[in-house]
């Protein structure tokens, strides 16, 4: 069956059913987004609109890898807040730490550091290679902080991206290659401040001739990458990208940033100490606290003393380099206790081998029917392509995207009681996941692939 081979027809009716199962099985989350008419496009945030069926699921309550909706209804977690809850949902330890902070010590935020801050850097350091470390409220800001600190310490305008990555709504980084091969402004992006041209650079993963290209005008601060591409389905680096990532921005001058945010599901230190990377600086945000807002940004001595030397750059008042809550105490004691005792080596043992589980059940069933499908893991999470072999750039990816079959299988599976991240077919396993969690999604994967071989 090659993808074309795909019953259309069949599909659209399937979906079709699908939706309306969703609606009559989640009448209480209908009926709270129906009513709620004071949100901007009724949710909290609009990306909440992506949801395949057409409203969201309203959560009721959440604990370890499972999630309750509003209807009552159990389902297995594989989302997990794209990965703001890879820790679990309220992981006992992170909860404690968070109490006692706001409850018995008090103080969530008071313009003041706690000794937690230090122990936090300490670990991030220990884990990721990169002695000094900063906080953010998100990992969106602290790429923006560490772009800012590239520009001015390299004087260069220019930060250089994949095509088709994300690093949250940091301006610079909604650039694409077009189809003419030429650097365009992503698709759909919303009040860009200039021509993204004029602040970006862009080149496809994997694609070193781009990259030595692109670097040789001179005039990159900074690229800013994932190790592997994981916001346009998983692309894993072929071998020898990352190292001629380094060895050609160290070449031109030019910083590297890893961004880890996603990527740190490829071990304790991420994918920089999986796969030995030696990056300038290291972003992350989301997992490290345990579903608490914070963020984080690492540097090596020596872009820090190269940053410390400009005694022009304000970096205490007005650098526009810093939030007043970020570092705050609550971010802070629960970033400590997850990295202590919840994403832990042993945690990430249990969920690598289980993320290993969870790709053998799903391509057991595209081997069955002989799909053109494939399935890419990194560490804890995987992602499964409607194409095969599976893209190794952002532009092949984005152009291989099925959204009629993507909401297909988001619906099938949220109606049998397994969630995945709206916006992949992404599965990620957290510390509390269980064997039996992922058996639970190989039936219902294969149920919904079956209906879906029948209705050809
Ligand atoms: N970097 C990467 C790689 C991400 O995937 C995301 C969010 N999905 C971000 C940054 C932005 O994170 P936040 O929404 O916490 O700012």
């Amino acid at each position: 069956m090659s993808a074309a081979a795909i019953p259309r027809d069949g599909l659209a009716a399937l979906l079709a059913r699908e939706r309306e199962t969703f609606r009559e099985r989640n009448p209480r989350s209908r009926a709270a987004y129906e009513r709620a008419t004071h949100l901007f496009g009724r949710v909290p945030m609009t990306w909440m609109n992506k949801t395949a069926a057409g409203f969201p699921l309203y959560l009721d309550r959440a604990q370890g890898a499972h999630v309750r909706d509003l209807d009552g209804h159990d389902l297995v977690d594989l989302c997990l807040g794209d990965t703001g809850a890879m820790a679990g949902h309220s992981p006992a330890p992170t909860v404690a730490a968070v109490q006692r902070r706001l409850g018995e010590l008090g103080g969530a935020t008071a313009m003041l550091p706690t000794e937690d801050a230090e122990w936090v850097g300490a670990e991030l350091a220990r884990r990721f290679g990169l002695p000094l470390w900063s906080f953010s409220l998100t990992a969106t800001d602290a790429n923006r902080w560490a772009i800012r600190l590239a520009r001015a310490v390299t004087g260069r305008p220019k930060i250089l991206f994949h095509s088709y990555c994300y690093h949250g709504s940091v301006d610079e980084s909604l650039i694409v290659v077009g189809p003419d091969g030429r650097a365009a402004s992503r698709e759909g992006n919303v009040g860009a401040p200039c021509d993204v041209t004029q602040t970006s650079r862009v080149v496809e993963f994997n694609d070193v001739d781009a990259l030595e290209r692109e670097l040789a005008h001179g005039d990159v601060a900074a690229m800013l990458m994932e190790p592997a591409l994981t916001n346009i389905g998983i692309v894993l680096p072929q071998p020898g990208y990352l190292e001629a990532v380094r060895e050609l921005t160290r070449a031109h001058g030019t910083l590297l940033i890893n961004d880890e945010t996603h990527t740190f599901s490829a071990g304790p230190g991420g994918a920089t100490a999986a796969w030995g990377l030696q990056p300038d600086a290291i972003t992350i945000g989301k997992a490290i606290g345990g579903g608490i807002p914070c963020g984080a940004y690492g540097l090596s001595a020596e872009l820090a003393e190269r940053i410390a030397a400009r005694d022009d750059l304000d970096l205490v008042d007005m650098g526009g380099v810093g939030g007043t809550l970020a570092g705050n105490p609550v971010s802070v004691a629960a970033m400590r206790a997850t990295l202590e005792h919840v994403l832990t080596e042993d945690a990430f043992a249990h969920m690598t081998a289980l993320a290993g589980r969870y790709v053998d059940g799903v391509r057991e069933t595209i081997d069955r029917h002989g799909l053109p499908w494939s399935i890419v893991q990194l560490g804890a999470r995987a992602e499964v392509r409607f194409t095969s072999p599976a893209p190794v750039s952002g532009g092949a990816s984005a152009a291989a995207h099925d959204p009629d079959l993507d909401d297909y299988v988001h619906v099938a599976l949220a109606n049998r009681g397994v969630l995945l991240t709206p916006f992949h077919a992404m599965a990620l396993m957290s510390p509390a996941t269980t064997q039996d969690d992922v058996d639970r999604h190989h039936e219902a994967f294969a149920d919904a692939v079956g209906a879906l071989i029948a209705a050809a």
